[in-house]
């Protein structure tokens, strides 16, 4: 029998990190120590005060059963509570936060409950693949707004066509970003408001990298801003603020109807979070004020080195401000591709190609500082034996 797979699914583009992957694959075959600057995943291991939390609650046999759709009451308060000492905005554990299953499964799931077929999204790019696919998933048609180093890689709202704006459902948007590393401010906030309001668009703002901030720096919940309310949901995860990925825990905050949306979805997908893990979460976002300074020195350390190495091999790359990601200009005469290939093959050293997050990404690579300082050490010594 042949197996048709739905449109739906062969419609998704195919796999653009596929190259890189058989590249690597075929690298370590031939004995290349191979240094992975392509994986977005802390290195570091979790807390241990969340991890003790998590064995204690996983012998308790209450923990055993089916949790509650919308997530413990107890963690929802919890993160209402951090929200609020964090960034001085409140929200009702009942009917405003919602605890996801990390935060890529909210993302995921968001446009089953708003998008229509024959609507669009708008969809950064580069941005996290996740927005592009969730949207045909639903049926939705993405339009993709170009995030460009003159324009600080925010997307142009203005530039947007009328007719577009007037059939678009959702907008996501992601700062700090991933894969640009580029922060917003608030007039960038309060242009999205407008624009929500203006064209009834549900704003999602992705602010999985809230807690990785550097030299002091604070980034700004969308919530920060007059109206966004009215219009919008906010992703958090503690993946990446706690070294946690592997756990699959986040929140979403925001307007309740937008949360209920969602929340409808969900009830009839899966079946909650394991209740252990929403005990660890507690323990995380009650124990820490974040950004977690000891974790940020790290990243810092290892972003100094990166950038300092890169600029003087003649390399364009701007100093983030916050996520563990760089964002690389490739030099003249090569294709994102073809660069990320040649410093494979010459230097073993991995690094993603930029069209894999859009078209817009074409002609920069992205490097993340998930590795320690003395291999970034290593990796720069590489890079400026090859020429380009
Ligand atoms: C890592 C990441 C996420 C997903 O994190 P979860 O582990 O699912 O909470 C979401 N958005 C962006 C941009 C990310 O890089």
């Amino acid at each position: 029998m042949r197996i048709e797979k739905a449109k739906r699914i062969d419609q998704i583009p195919p796999y653009l990190f596929a190259e890189i992957d058989k590249k690597k694959e075929e690298m370590r075959k031939k004995g290349m120590d191979l240094i992975d600057l392509g994986i977005g995943d802390p290195d570091l291991p979790t807390p241990q005060p969340i991890i003790e939390r998590m064995k204690k609650a996983s012998e308790d046999p209450g923990n055993h059963h089916y949790p509650s759709y919308e997530g413990m009451i107890e963690f929802r308060t919890a993160a209402a509570q951090w929200f609020e000492r964090r960034f001085g905005v409140t929200f009702d554990p009942k009917t405003e936060v919602l605890t996801l299953i990390g935060s890529k499964e909210g993302i995921a799931h968001i446009p089953l409950a708003f998008v229509n077929p024959g609507d669009y999204v708008l969809v950064p790019s580069p941005g996290y693949p996740v927005y592009r696919v969730a949207t045909l998933l639903a049926g939705g048609t993405p339009y993709f707004l170009p995030l460009l180093k003159e324009n600080g890689f925010l997307p142009k709202l203005s530039e947007i066509p009328k007719e577009v704006a007037e059939r678009s459902k959702l907008l996501f948007i992601n700062y700090p970003n991933n894969p640009t590393s580029a922060i917003a401010e608030k007039p960038f906030f309060e242009e999205v408001v407008a624009f929500a309001r203006r064209y009834r668009i549900i704003v999602c703002h992705d602010a999985a990298y809230s807690e990785l901030a550097f030299d002091g720096y604070r980034p700004l919940s969308f919530f920060e801003v007059e109206g966004a309310k009215e219009v919008g949901i906010e992703f958090h995860s503690l993946s990446k603020t706690f070294n946690m990925t592997g756990w699959r825990i986040g929140f979403a905050v925001g307007n309740s109807e937008i949360v209920s949306g969602l929340g409808r979805v969900k009830t009839n997908i899966d079946s909650g979070l394991f209740q252990a893990i929403q005990e660890a979460g507690i323990e995380a976002l009650n124990r820490y004020d974040t950004p977690i300074p000891n974790i940020i020195r790290i990243y810092e350390g290892r972003r100094d080195v990166m950038v300092k190495g890169l600029r003087e091999m003649g390399l364009e790359v701007d100093m983030p401000r916050a996520t563990f990601y760089l964002w690389i200009r490739v030099p003249q005469g090569y294709t994102s591709a073809q660069f990320a290939t040649l410093l494979i093959e010459k230097a073993g050293i991995v690094a993603t190609p930029g069209n894999g997050f859009g078209e817009a990404g074409e002609g920069y690579i992205r490097m993340t500082l998930t590795v320690d300082e003395s291999r970034l050490q290593e990796a720069i010594e590489r890079l400026k034996k090859i020429n380009f």
